[in-house]
C-alpha cells in the first residue's frame, strides 16, 4: 500500500504550466502575477486592502510593526501554536505573555486574557488552531474593552468563516501562511490584510527594504524595511491555487466527517470540534490517552509509520522550549496546553486522500491503540 502523507498540497497541471511561464518570461520576482493575486485576494476579503508577502512570519512581523509594538510591550497569545507565533513577538523586542487553551478548541481560552492584561499589554495574537476559528465577537469585544489591538494568526485558517463571514474579511491585522502545508500554498508565501487602506503604503515599505520609487525613477527610503516580498513565481502557484479554495474546503470538511464516523470514539482519544460550517479543517487532531497507554506518542507515530501513514506533531507547548524557559516560563503554568501539547497527533487528512484511506488511519489507530492500553 502507497505512503499515505500526513498532508500533500494539490497542484494540479494548469499551475504546473504556469509557473513554466513565468520563468520563461524573464520576470520572476515581484511583477504582473502578484499583481493579480493581490487582486484576487482583495477581493476575497472584500474588498480590504491585502498586500502579498513571502511568508505568514512576515506577515507577523509587519503587522508587529504597524502597530508600533516595541521593547517592553507585552503582546498576549497561546502556547499552543507553530512557535513563529510567539518568536516574532521576541524579535519585535516585546515580552509574549502566554494564556492557558480551552481544552474543547484548543485555541486560547479567552476568558483567561483578562487576568493576564497590565498596563503594558499592547495586542492579542489568537491564533485559528487547525482551522477552527477562535471566537471573534468574544475575541473583539474583549479587546475593545482593554483597547488592545489584534493580530489574528489565521496562517492555518484561509478559507473559513465566522458567522457566515470570511475570516479575514473583517476585523483588525490578519496575518495568512501560504506555506507549502497550508490549505492554499504558494510553496512559501503569506499575506496580510490590513484593516485600513492609510497603512498600505507603510506595509509596502516595510515588505521591501522601505524604498519609495518616484515616477521620474528616483527613489526615496525613510523607514528601514526588511525584504518580504513575494515572486511571480510564488505568486502563480497561489493563482492556480485559488480558483480552488472553494472545493479544498469543502473536500477538507467532508474528510473530517468521514474521521468523526469512522474513528473509534471507546479509544479514549480527546477528538477535534466537530464543526463543519466555520474550521476550514487545516488538520484533524486528536489527543492521544497518553495516561491509559503503554508506549509514548513517539513510539505511536513510529507504529503508525510501520503501516504507511504518517502522523505529525502541531505543537508541543512553546513556553516549554528553552528559549521561553529562559524568559521564566516553566512547566506547570499551562496545564491545559501541556496536556494537549504532549498528546496531541495530526492524523492525515488532505484534498486528494479517499475515503478509503480514512478508513485506513481509523483502523490503524484502533490496532495500534487496543494493543497498548494499559
Ligand atoms: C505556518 C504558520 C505560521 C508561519 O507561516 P510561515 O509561512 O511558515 O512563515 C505562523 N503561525 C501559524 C499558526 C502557522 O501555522
Amino acid at each position: 500500500m502507497d505512503f499515505l502523507p500526513f498532508t500533500r498540497p494539490a497542484i494540479d497541471e494548469a499551475t504546473i504550466s504556469a509557473v513554466g511561464e513565468v520563468l520563461r518570461s524573464g520576470w520572476l520576482t515581484s511583477g504582473p502575477k502578484v499583481q493579480a493575486f493581490e487582486t484576487q485576494l482583495c477581493d476575497l476579503m472584500g474588498g480590504r486592502a491585502v498586500r502579498s508577502l513571502n511568508s505568514g512570519t512576515a506577515a507577523l512581523e509587519i503587522a508587529l510593526d504597524l502597530i508600533g509594538i516595541e521593547a517592553g510591550d507585552e503582546v498576549i497569545t497561546t502556547p499552543l501554536s507553530w512557535v513563529a507565533t510567539a518568536n516574532v513577538v521576541l524579535l519585535a523586542g516585546a515580552r509574549p505573555v502566554f494564556v492557558d487553551i480551552d481544552p474543547r478548541t484548543r485555541n486560547i481560552d479567552l476568558n483567561l486574557i483578562a487576568a493576564a492584561v497590565t498596563p503594558r499589554t499592547r495586542a492579542i495574537i489568537a491564533v485559528d488552531l487547525a482551522g477552527l476559528p477562535v471566537d471573534r465577537d468574544a475575541l473583539y469585544a474583549l479587546a475593545a474593552q482593554y483597547r488592545l489591538r489584534v493580530i489574528e494568526d489565521a496562517a492555518q485558517s484561509f478559507g473559513a468563516s465566522w458567522n457566515g463571514r470570511t475570516i479575514g474579511s473583517f476585523g483588525d491585522l490578519v496575518a495568512f501562511s501560504f506555506h507549502a502545508n497550508k490549505n492554499l500554498t504558494t510553496g512559501e508565501g503569506g499575506c496580510l490584510v490590513l484593516p485600513d487602506p492609510a497603512l498600505v503604503p507603510l506595509c509596502e515599505k516595510l515588505r521591501l527594504q522601505g524604498v519609495v520609487r518616484s515616477p521620474d525613477g528616483t527613489m526615496e527610503v525613510d523607514v528601514a524595511g526588511g525584504k518580504f516580498n513575494l515572486a511571480d513565481i510564488a505568486a502563480a502557484i497561489g493563482l492556480g491555487q485559488l480558483p480552488d479554495l472553494a472545493e479544498f474546503t469543502a473536500r477538507r470538511r467532508e474528510l473530517a466527517q468521514d474521521y468523526f464516523a469512522k474513528f473509534d470514539t471507546t479509544l479514549g482519544c480527546e477528538l477535534p470540534v466537530a464543526d463543519f460550517v466555520q474550521s476550514n479543517w487545516h488538520m484533524f487532531q486528536v489527543v492521544l490517552p497518553l495516561a491509559r497507554m503503554r508506549i509514548s506518542r513517539g513510539e505511536f507515530i513510529t507504529r503508525m509509520k510501520s503501516s504507511g501513514i504518517a502522523v505529525g506533531v502541531h505543537y508541543p507547548a512553546m513556553h516549554l522550549f528553552r528559549l521561553y524557559r529562559a524568559m521564566g516560563y516553566r512547566e506547570g503554568q499551562f496545564p491545559v496546553a501541556e496536556h494537549v501539547g504532549a498528546g496531541i497527533v495530526t492524523l492525515p487528512l488532505f484534498p486528494a486522500m479517499s475515503s478509503a484511506d480514512v478508513t485506513r488511519v481509523c483502523l490503524a489507530c484502533s490496532e495500534i491503540l487496543n494493543e497498548v492500553w494499559a
